[in-house]
């Protein structure tokens, strides 16, 4: 049987059978794939333990014929992201972006921006000690990805840029207005986060965390227009976002959530 060598996150697993495991992975080449691994569960095994949610890892399959699944041979890990779940608050972010991938990108279709989006806030993440900066250059990112964010930094009906007054977001239009245009109505759509949309258009989550321009509150306000906007676009319920909420509500009774911040100059 032909073998098939891939780049891949771990996304979820789940056990099959005595000793085997399913698991959902992004590969960077052929999208999301559901994967068997044989007797993966078993202490010895081939695997080794490289199948933990959101590992980075190498991938060697072959599949069988009229199978939705394939199967594993080989299993390299090149990156892992366990120790970053010992937060809690980030654990939930996760859960959250991986629900969100599941929805928006289709199975066996190769999607390398999300792919490298993903792989880059989970790297950023080790620099990083808060989880919305993160989670709001995320759904930026899938949105604009899969086409559905809309012009956020000029008024869609007369055309003025909306870096100085700010603007309104109409959601059941998906449309931003100046406040001249829409005096009322809709999620008010701030001038920092609309400065915020353009540095995150141009720079990485790298870039982005490291200039410290930003303060969290800033974050904090624009994920939340762009989570509504996700929210409309994945037309099913998101398990975990009340979850999120929950943790931005009382961040201090949640373990993992120290008193860290990135830091703020504006
Ligand atoms: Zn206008």
């Amino acid at each position: 049987m032909p073998l098939t060598q891939a780049e891949a996150i771990v996304l979820r697993d789940y056990s099959l059978a005595e000793a085997d495991l399913i698991a959902t992975l992004f590969t960077l080449e052929f999208g999301k794939i559901r994967a068997v691994a044989k007797a993966a569960r078993r202490l010895k095994n081939r695997f080794s333990g490289n199948l933990e949610p959101l590992s980075h890892i190498r991938i060697e399959f072959y599949e069988r014929e009229n199978r939705d699944l394939v199967y594993l041979n080989r299993c390299d890990l090149e990156e892992t992201f366990f120790d970053l779940q010992a937060d809690y608050g980030f654990q939930v972010a996760c859960a959250y972006m991986v629900e969100i991938i599941d929805a928006l990108v289709p199975d066996r279709e190769a999607s390398p921006r999300v792919f490298r989006l993903l792989l880059s806030i989970l790297r950023a993440r080790k620099e990083a000690a808060e989880s919305i900066p993160l989670l709001a250059y995320f759904n930026f990112w899938m949105l604009r990805l899969s086409g559905l964010l809309p012009v956020l930094d000029t008024c869609v009906h007369c055309g003025t840029p909306l870096g100085n007054g700010g603007g309104r977001l109409i959601l059941a239009e998906h449309k931003v207005y100046c406040q001249n245009c829409k005096r009322s109505g809709g999620a008010s759509l701030t001038a920092d986060c609309i400065i915020m949309a353009q540095t995150f258009a141009r720079e990485s989550i790298r870039q982005v965390l490291e200039r410290g321009t930003f303060t969290l509150s800033v974050f904090e306000r624009f994920n939340a227009i762009l989570e509504r906007l996700v929210v409309a676009a994945v037309d099913k319920p998101i398990k975990c976002i009340d979850l999120l909420h929950e943790l931005r509500r009382s961040p201090g009774n949640l373990p993992g959530s120290a008193a860290k911040h990135i830091p703020a100059h504006s």
